[in-house]
């Protein structure tokens, strides 16, 4: 498409041109399997190594600590069936009600299986039940797992003060942060979860590549069972150019944090400031809430968010009504829900999410294009 304004970035993100120069020799040169007793699978044993020192760095772990995986889904599914293998006497969970689905559809299963599931609940702005997460640890609980970023509205959970919390009580804790890393300062020497689950396709490294983070002492049973790979945590060859990749992407973000996150806040603040002025029955959602700086999700009343998706489309404009994974499908958003929204405006919610390399042309094109749209759609709304 000539003219992209891509504004769904929580979707994915583009891989950025270093991370793809630091992958290609992988392809091509350096194709050694990193288990090989060879010093050519030993060099790549080493570049894995080095990955691993990145992201342990930029997260303020041990790269001990560090377990690659292929994606934020297999990293939230590892924490949580890993857990709760490991401590089979304990038979409850506690997650949140508005996880992505790669924690929450985990949690549905053990359910199923006969597991005691505690959903904690959220207010009208997005923020967490403190009261009730503390009135529900127990003893007999395997794992608490909360989010530490929500994809879809951008609401930032105290993980900190969770996570002190649960530890408090000696119980496993572990965060899924696909969403917050690279756009909240993340530092596991000082915050003290357990596991930490992040994705390359999040910052600008390829789709397929995630990381588990698991402190050291901390006991879990591996989900793929196999080879040897990953200190015996995750079995299977290891997936080198990705790798290589997210090191990469972790590297630049290191250097690139505080620039990258102020400008990006910037222009999400316009943004938003703008549609709500120039569109009536317009809300932030989770707006009295601490949010990721580049996630804005707006509710336009009386009108369908698919609907002004497709037209946003026809402008060259790519934004999401929802999380990816639930796109497709019109079932009203989970976490809108537990929010306690209305009808109207969770059908009419719209996420635009920013990246660095959004312009501020590409903040006026959407601000150009969307009172139009907004207008169009309202003129046929039966709900108006
Ligand atoms: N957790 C959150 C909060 C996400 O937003 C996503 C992806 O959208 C995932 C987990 C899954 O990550 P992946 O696509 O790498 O499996």
């Amino acid at each position: 498409m000539s003219n992209l304004i891509y504004v769904d970035n929580n979707a994915t993100t583009q891989v950025s041109k270093e991370v793809l120069d630091a992958m290609l020799p992988y392809f091509k040169d350096k194709y050694g399997n990193p288990s090989s007793l060879h010093s050519f699978g030993g060099e790549v044993k080493k570049d894995i190594d080095r990955a691993r020192d990145k992201i342990a760095q930029f997260i303020g772990a041990k790269s001990s600590e560090i377990y690659f995986t292929s994606c934020g889904t297999e990293s939230d599914n590892t924490a949580l069936m890993g857990a709760i293998k490991a401590n089979p006497n304990k038979k409850k969970i506690i997650t949140s009600k508005v996880e992505h689905p790669a924690v929450k559809n985990v949690c549905e299963e053990w359910g199923r299986l006969g597991y005691n599931v505690v959903e904690i609940g959220v207010d009208l702005n997005g923020a967490i039940n403190m009261e009730e997460l503390e009135n529900s640890l127990s003893d007999d609980v395997a794992i608490v797992s909360i989010m530490w970023a929500n994809n879809e509205t951008g609401v930032l959970f105290p993980i900190d003060k969770i996570a002190k919390l649960v530890k408090s009580r000696g119980i496993i804790f572990h965060t899924d942060a696909v969403q917050a890393v690279g756009k909240v300062p993340i530092d596991v020497s000082k915050v003290p979860v357990d596991m930490l689950s992040l994705s390359g396709h999040k910052i600008h490294a390829p789709k397929g590549v995630g990381v588990l983070y698991v402190r050291e002492g901390v006991k879990i049973n591996p989900l793929l069972l196999g080879g040897h790979q990953e200190s015996g945590l995750r079995a299977g060859t290891e997936n080198v150019p990705y790798i290589v990749g997210l090191g990469k992407a972790c590297e630049i973000l290191n250097e690139d944090f505080d620039i990258r996150t102020k400008k990006i806040e910037k222009l999400r603040n316009r943004l938003e400031s703008e549609i709500v002025k120039l569109c009536p029955d317009t809300n932030v959602n989770g707006k009295g809430q601490a949010r990721l700086c580049n996630t804005a999700n707006i509710s336009f009343q009386f009108i369908e968010g698919e609907s002004m998706l497709l037209l946003l489309n026809e402008k060259g404009i790519c934004a999401s009504s929802g999380s990816a994974c639930s796109s497709g499908s019109l079932e009203p958003s989970h976490v809108l829900r537990a929010m306690n929204m209305s009808f109207t405006k969770i059908h009419g919610s719209i996420r635009f999410s920013l990246s660095h390399y959004n312009t501020d042309e590409d903040i006026d094109y959407v601000i150009k294009h969307m009172p139009p749209i907004v207008e169009r759609l309202r003129s046929i709304s039966p709900f108006v």
